[in-house]
């Protein structure tokens, strides 16, 4: 799979794909992925408690607190499980979480497993979640959840004043940085990067499936925080060790994110000629300022004909609605590549002008 694929027999330009940097299909990631599965066979074969623990997953381990500049990382299964796992080992029943109203789906199911009180502040507000903290009661155990860039507007959570909120009023801020990783920051180590709050936030997570090319997830933190989850985060120790190829596949692209940051020069290159073509064609994005480019379109029907559209243009990027996105703001959630050619995405925009005409758009 690259930024063109075959989809119903025709070749379409894909514009919808995580694989920011094209490193699912990178030959040293593939590679890695082989040898492992070779070595180590192709699953796992138990929990990480069990004997599920494989050289891939330890070395993996290593490389992300390396990478993040932590004492250490935990993987897991997937984001979702990374969620679950995490939230209801950090806050229990008597605890209450502030929760951003735009919250991937995983952090919600995290917080309502953990039994705590979850209210949610407006999206990216810290001046309405510092009202909500004030009328907390004291004394409780308190997270304020967050994503680092949201994956359905593309924009960034205000981390620095989320992290000064915590320190003033006692709080623990976590913060699931699934599409940071990899892509934001001066050597993609992701959305803390970019803010310069690395040393201000003890722990977050990130997955392995979006810019890394892989799959998994993992969270990163101190020694003694690692050290717990491995004892208390039921996700972790209840379910199969992920398969040896991915951990190798994910450790292979982490070292790629480090000696070929052109990689992240191209993909904010072509996120600029998409991002300013859309624009003057005269569509409505999200305040976003990552590679991920929502184009708003308002009820689901409108946007599930631009969509047609689009496929009929030979661009690959579905409707995005409800329950996914809040009522009458469906989308085409548009994300863009370091792998996509000027060509491509000249081509894309000539068929969202098309498509934006058939959907009564422009
Ligand atoms: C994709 C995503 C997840 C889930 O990660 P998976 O590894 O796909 O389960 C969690 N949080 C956010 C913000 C995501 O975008």
């Amino acid at each position: 799979m690259g930024p063109s694929v075959r989809f119903d027999g025709r070749d379409v330009i894909l514009l919808s794909s995580n694989d920011y940097l094209g490193l699912a299909t990178h030959p040293l990631v593939i590679q890695a992925a082989v040898q492992a599965t070779e070595q180590y066979g192709a699953g796992a074969g138990a929990s990480r408690l069990i004997c599920g623990t494989l050289p891939p997953h330890q070395k993996l381990e290593t490389t992300l607190a390396r990478f993040k500049g932590t004492d250490a990382a935990l993987v897991y299964g997937s984001g979702y499980l990374a969620n679950l796992g995490t939230i209801p080992a950090l806050v229990e029943k008597q605890g209450v979480i502030f929760a951003d109203r735009l919250c991937h789906a995983s952090l919600i199911d995290g917080c309502r497993l953990s039994g705590a009180d979850v209210r949610v502040f407006r999206h990216n507000d810290a001046g309405h979640l510092e009202l909500l903290l004030k009328r907390r009661r004291v004394n409780r155990p308190t997270l304020i959840v967050t994503d680092g860039l949201f994956s359905m507007d593309g924009d960034l959570a205000p981390l620095p004043d989320l992290a000064s909120l915590a320190e003033r009023y006692g709080a623990t801020l976590y913060v699931d940085d699934a599409h940071g990783t990899g892509v934001m920051g001066a050597t993609g180590r992701g959305t803390l990067e970019h803010f310069h709050v690395e040393d201000r936030i003890p722990f977050h997570m990130g997955t392995l499936g979006k810019a890394l090319g892989s799959s998994g997830a993992y969270v990163a933190g101190s020694d003694e925080f690692v050290r717990y989850l491995i004892n208390r985060s039921r996700p972790f120790m209840f379910s199969t060790a992920p398969a040896p190829g991915s951990m190798a596949a994910a450790a292979a692209a982490l070292e790629i994110v480090r000696t070929e940051p052109d990689r992240r020069t191209r993909l904010w290159a072509n996120r600029h000629r998409l991002d300013e073509g859309l624009r003057r064609l005269g569509f409505r994005l999200t305040a976003t300022v990552s590679p991920i480019l929502p184009v708003l379109v308002g009820s689901a029907e409108q946007a599930l004909t631009f969509a047609d559209a689009l496929l009929a243009q030979g661009v690959f990027a579905p409707a995005i609605r409800p329950p996914t996105v809040p009522d009458a703001t469906s989308r085409i959630r548009v994300t863009i590549t370091s792998e996509h050619t000027a060509e491509q995405i000249d081509h894309a925009l000539d068929a969202f002008a098309q498509a934006g005409r058939t959907a009564g758009l422009l």
